[in-house]
């Protein structure tokens, strides 16, 4: 599913003396299969546009386009769109409530109307696809770990099909494994189902795995384009108060000091290779 966001402005408390205009003039275009990593730093409005894209709160101006269609259109269901968009919301965990990890997977396919063969056939399926095992299904969700949980989370939103799944801070308080495994799973379900996926991050490293990355800074777009491209404005990502990722971080540093390595070295053996050579030369 493409994604075009045209004009997109939203205001908190309007007209009040604590109106925040958290988007201003945003614009945006995503392809089909796409595999996007959004990132700003903490208000920047990166949650405001999860909330827009999925139609659970409404633009003061401007336009989102699903496959061409605006979603402010009269008489266009917001309901079908929830079905085709799956967003995974900051600490999902949160909305894990039922007696067992299956019954907290099918929750979303329950609500479509599905046949019970049909919901059972999607659970195994999409808790397969994120690594949760046949006998866990019959565990508690709070017996999970945090990885384990946001896991589930997606796997809620896996079953229900859509062709778009945006996913807001979806490692935030993990451990290194937790995240490993979280941002793993979104990757294959990228490559695996060609779903086109939107992973809003504060992590350098969890962008760079995108296609694409876009910096948000006060409700508009600062950069966007390749993680190589992006990354390497290391002066523009500082300005706004983000780090670029470890290994360009480093070869910046030792460029403050005189050196000439490239800012575009986003692996570890990449960048090692770079330090060899610089040192070999
Ligand atoms: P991010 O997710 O990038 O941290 P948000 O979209 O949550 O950013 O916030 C963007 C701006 O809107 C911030 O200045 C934030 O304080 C403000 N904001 C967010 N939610 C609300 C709300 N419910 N009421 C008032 N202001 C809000
Ligand atoms: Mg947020």
């Amino acid at each position: 599913m493409s994604i075009k966001i045209e004009n997109l402005s939203y205001t908190y408390a309007p007209g009040s003396a604590y109106e925040i205009h958290a988007l201003k003039n945003l614009n945006l275009e995503i392809e089909e299969g796409q595999f996007v990593g959004i990132i700003g730093h903490t208000g920047s409005g990166k949650s405001t546009l999860i909330q827009l894209l999925d139609g659970l709160i409404k633009a003061d101006e401007g336009h989102i386009y699903y496959n061409g269609e605006d979603i402010y259109a009269p008489g266009y269901s917001l309901r079908s769109l929830r079905g085709k968009v799956g967003l995974v919301f900051q600490y999902p965990e949160y909305q894990l409530f039922e007696e067992t990890v299956y019954r907290d997977i099918a929750f979303g396919p329950k609500n479509m109307g599905l046949s019970e063969a049909e919901i059972d056939k999607r659970v195994r399926e999409a808790a397969g696809f994120v690594g949760i095992t046949q006998r866990q299904l019959q565990v508690s969700p709070f017996d999970l770990s945090g990885g384990q949980k946001r896991r589930v989370a997606i796997a809620g939103v896996i079953a229900m099909e859509p062709r778009c799944i945006v996913l807001d801070e979806p490692t935030a308080m993990l451990d290194p494994r937790g995240r490993r495994e979280v941002i793993d799973t979104i990757g294959r379900l990228n490559r695996e189902k060609g779903i086109t996926v939107v992973l809003i991050t504060h992590h350098m490293d969890e962008a760079a795995k995108a296609q694409r990355v876009v910096v948000l800074d006060k409700g508009k777009v600062a950069a966007d384009g390749t993680p190589k491209e992006v990354f390497s404005q290391v002066e523009l990502l500082h300005g706004i108060g983000l780090a670029a990722p470890e290994t360009v971080e480093l070869c910046w540093e030792l460029n403050q000091e005189g050196y000439d390595l490239p800012l575009d070295k986003l692996d570890p053996k990449e960048c090692a290779q770079a330090l060899y050579d610089m040192v070999m030369a």
